[in-house]
């Protein structure tokens, strides 16, 4: 047996500076990149020395997913709820008010894909690391594929050294694609296709079309590309199916649509009420979106409403990996200090992050940002979350970006990619898993954690 790494030496660091040449190379051999706004194929932002973590945090992480999976699925098949919970940001959120405006008028029963990444934070309590989640991603959970890639960047940099059985293994690539070919493979029709929906100008193509090039040589599943714009003005309802072109839609993998700027056409919504009044499985659903909005996961962490949908030790466990959540209008205390949580919150702004129902990147609110938004809201303030902002002891890092080479103190998140998949009339999921994940890590002085907006990096795991 290995003993577990606890640091990385000088001379790691020192090695790691001279590996500039190799990482963007393997970056570039192996579709770590993107588009540039010049549409130049450049290095996406890699880590050059893997972030030491602890074995039980990784493991913790990998297994809250599977009951993360099973409270999500059970919340976004209940409408009810999502009803209730939901009427205020609905009344003062029109993207809230959109997704609704969605749903089905008759729910058209079908088998529900679910798949997403559980991005979690260290934090020490006592002598351990307890995951803290940030945030379930939806459509925003990419990258899968390239951090595949980074972990076997690492393991070749670290071939022959110590370090490199410590890597913790990412297979991200293939849980995403057997759960795309298990949702294919359940709507019953070999000639239909997996259809990716992605924005316009989309510069994340190459980890997509990592997933799509898979899924036909490897899965022989059709796939198709689609904008919402696209979807919505070409694709037609036949006898209940959705086509696009001459394909019958199997399965609609959403890369865009987590955000408004996504929706700047009629025809975009329109996109999305032809899928959800079809019997393509639609990844993610209305409801699952609806359920994955930053409320929800606010007001989940109210016993009452979490036990609702589980209870026992799995809820007990997913409660250990909450931090504190408020409305801007609770009463709350927060170390010494009494009143409404908006006032609170800006009294201890290095305590709280200040959230509108977004995923995505770049919407939320931080220190001077916090206070100078929180004097703005005015009756919209159900259309924002409060959320204790978790506090990590920064690690040293170094790592290449835009071919140059930053070594820093950093903080990290953890996410591992969850499937699920449900087949109506069935009492248990077909699949419920964690496979592969994304370490993010970002200079200590960031507050926002995006790759593809440049404020972090990808990252591999060692333990
Ligand atoms: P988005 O849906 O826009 O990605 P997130 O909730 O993931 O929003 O927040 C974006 C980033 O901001 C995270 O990846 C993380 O780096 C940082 N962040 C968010 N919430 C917290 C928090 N409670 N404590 C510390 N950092 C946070
Ligand atoms: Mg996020």
């Amino acid at each position: 047996m290995t003993c577990a790494v606890t640091a990385l030496t000088d001379s790691d660091y020192e090695r790691a500076q001279g590996l500039a040449q190799e990482a963007n190379e393997f970056a570039l051999s192996f579709g770590m990149v993107r588009y540039s706004g010049e549409g130049r194929v450049v290095h996406l932002p890699i880590s050059m020395v893997p972030c030491v973590s602890e074995a039980s945090f990784v493991q913790e992480v990998q297994e809250l997913t599977p009951l993360y999976n099973r409270l999500y699925y059970r919340v976004s098949t209940d409408l009810e709820f999502l009803e209730e919970r939901l009427a205020a940001a609905r009344r003062v959120d029109p993207f809230i008010a959109n997704l609704f405006d969605c749903l089905a008028p008759t729910p058209i029963e079908k088998p529900l894909l679910y798949m997403n990444r559980n991005d979690c934070m260290p934090l020490r309590e006592g002598d351990r690391l307890q995951p803290k989640q940030v945030e379930m991603n939806l459509i925003a959970s990419a990258l899968g594929v390239v951090a595949s890639n980074v972990y076997r960047m690492h393991r070749y940099l670290y071939h022959g050294t110590p370090l490199q059985q410590h890597l913790v293994e990412n297979d991200a690539a293939d849980g995403l694609l057997d759960g795309l070919a298990a949702g294919h493979q359940v709507f019953g029709d070999s000639r239909a296709a997996v259809l990716f929906v992605v924005p316009p100008g989309e510069v994340n193509v190459f980890d997509q079309r990592g997933l799509e090039c898979r899924l036909v040589l490897e899965k022989d599943v059709p796939v198709s590309r689609a904008t919402l714009a696209e979807l919505g003005s070409e694709g037609k309802l036949r006898e209940g199916d959705l086509w696009f072109g001459d394909r019958k839609i199997a399965v609609a993998y959403f890369r865009a649509g987590y955000s408004p700027v996504h929706y700047d056409e009629a025809a975009c919504w329109q996109a999305r009420r032809l899928i959800e009044n079809s019997s393509a499985i639609s990844v993610p659903s209305v409801a699952t979106q609806l359920a994955n909005t930053k409320k929800i996961q606010q007001v989940l962490t109210d016993p009452a409403d979490l036990h609702r949908f589980v209870t026992g030790e799995g809820a007990a466990r997913l409660q250990r990996s909450f931090v504190r959540f408020a409305r801007i209008s609770d009463e709350i205390e927060w170390k010494g200090t009494r009143g409404r949580a908006g006032q609170v919150a800006a009294r201890h702004s290095g305590d709280w992050v200040l959230k509108p129902h977004r995923e995505g990147g770049g919407n939320n609110f931080f220190g001077d940002g916090l206070v100078r938004k929180l004097g703005e809201i005015g009756d919209e303030h159900e259309a924002f979350i409060l959320m204790e902002r978790i506090h990590q002891r920064p690690f040293r890092s170094v790592r290449l970006i835009d071919n140059r080479v930053h070594d820093g103190l950093c903080v990290t998140e953890l996410g591992y990619f969850g499937v699920y998949l449900h087949v109506p009339g069935e009492d248990q999921p077909r699949l419920n898993y964690a496979r592969g994940y994304l370490q993010r890590t970002k200079d200590v002085a960031n507050d926002e954690g995006l790759v593809l907006g440049g404020f972090s990096f990808l990252d591999a795991v060692a333990v």
